[in-house]
């Protein structure tokens, strides 16, 4: 008879390590809970990676001239993510960097720019000011131009880097995170096999399981998603004017454009192009989308010689809850049936409200806190952190 595979109890299986599972995770584990998270790729490998690091505090939805209820939900989150960033809040990201410490809102001299930004800056109060003039000191520098025709408003949203927060969760909770070859799916029992190239199988039998697995959820055939598609863009090259973290402002309540700004691994500044741009550009193909992004840019920053500027885009589905007519969720969902749960937090910043909502789902299902030993895992392969977009090397530069 075949020896049955050893078998490993934890109080939760996490399936899938982007934001939302290595969140939970440390969560979970800070609270007692004897948890593993099991990655099939990269850490980050879907959505997270691809975020442009913005820790929204709601400004981008209050543009609409009303407090939605995604600004409700989100407007906490800059403060909570800034206490963690500075350790003084679990969990411990120290180890993650920041990249700038606020964005900006940028109105065009169009009316309906000013409009929008003048209602949102009524409805977010202290979390959304007008910056007095060029001569400001957080004035950002590359809209501090003579030609420059416009209206800035600071936002309290911080922008981290992405892969350094991806590592900071990898490095806290090393033991509890393992590769598993191929999607994992669960046995009709409710365990999950767990294999990895030549180490011994081992059975997972977990009290409950959280699927944070973003498009990997579809593996659960009630955990009905939704596909949204972005077409985001890359810009760098020696005429790149600084960085800019700014939302530009056009007539409707998305961001015409929104720019964030990283380094590649060769230290070379890249700015990282969505909004607006990169949901109308899903229609365009990749020549069409840099077309459209080098013509938004001359419309935008005049002043700078974007022919020496080289572009890359790629595309990227953002995975959450389906939702009436395909619209944006307001806030992250969670569905279960019984002890398995899928979760999507619908936005990076909001990774910390779904983990604590995960934990009150969990109480109510009466799975309680106990260790689980890890040890027998101890020689498992782990996961590395997902390739920035930035350092792609399957993207073409024109
Ligand atoms: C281009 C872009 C920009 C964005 N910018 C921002 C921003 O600035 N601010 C913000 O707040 N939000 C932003 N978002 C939204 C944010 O990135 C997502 O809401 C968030 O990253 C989703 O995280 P997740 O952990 O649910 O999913 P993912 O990041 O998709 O992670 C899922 C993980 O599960 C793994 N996996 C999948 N299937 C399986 C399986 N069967 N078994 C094991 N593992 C599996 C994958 O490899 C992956 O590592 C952006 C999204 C996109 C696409």
């Amino acid at each position: 008879m075949k020896p049955l595979n050893p078998t490993l109890n934890v109080d939760v299986a996490i399936i899938g390590g982007g934001i939302a599972g290595l969140w939970l995770l440390a969560r979970l584990r800070q609270h007692g809970y004897g948890a593993l998270l099991i990655e099939n790729g990269r850490l980050g490998a879907g959505q997270t990676i691809c975020a442009q690091g913005i820790i929204h505090g709601g400004a981008k939805y209050s543009l609409s001239g009303q407090l939605s209820a995604s600004a409700t939900a989100i407007a906490g989150m800059p403060e909570l993510w800034r206490r963690c960033l500075g350790g003084e809040g679990d969990p411990d990201l120290r180890a993650a960097r920041l990249l700038a410490d606020h964005q900006y809102l940028w109105a065009t001299r169009a009316p309906t720019s000013q409009l929008a930004a003048f209602f949102a800056s009524k409805l977010m109060r202290s979390r959304m000011e007008k910056v007095a003039g060029a001569d400001a000191d957080d004035y950002p520098a590359v809209l501090h131009h003579p030609d420059f025709r416009g209206t800035v408003y600071r936002l309290d949203e911080p922008i981290v880097e992405v892969a350094s927060v991806l590592a900071a969760f990898a490095e806290s909770h090393r033991e509890a995170i393992v590769c598993n070859e191929g999607p994992v799916t669960l046995n009709a029992d409710n365990s999950l096999t767990l294999r990895y190239a030549d180490q011994p199988i081992w059975t997972i039998q977990p009290t409950c399981a959280v699927f944070t697995a973003g498009a990997g959820n579809a593996a659960l055939p009630w955990a009905t998603l939704q596909l949204r598609p972005l077409h985001m863009v890359m810009a760098r090259g020696p005429a790149l004017p600084g960085p800019l973290y700014a939302h530009c402002l056009g007539v409707s309540d998305v961001p015409r454009l929104t720019v964030t700004s990283h380094y590649d691994a060769g230290g070379r500044l890249v700015w990282y192009l969505g909004g607006g741009l990169a949901e109308e550009g899903v229609q365009r193909d990749r020549h069409e989308q840099i077309r459209a992004a080098r013509r938004e840019l001359a419309a935008l920053l005049p002043w700078v010689d974007w022919s020496q500027v080289a572009f890359a885009t790629f595309t990227v589905q953002r995975a959450e809850a389906r939702q009436p007519q395909g619209a944006r969720p307001a806030e992250p969902s969670i569905i279960h049936a019984g002890r398995v749960l899928a979760a999507w937090p619908t936005k990076l910043a909001l990774a910390p409200l779904l983990a604590e909502r995960i934990e009150e789902i969990l109480r109510t299902l009466g799975v309680r806190p106990h260790s689980a030993n890890l040890q027998p895992l101890a020689n498992w392969p782990r996961p590395a952190i997902a390739v920035s977009p930035w350092d792609r090397e399957d993207l073409a530069w024109s």
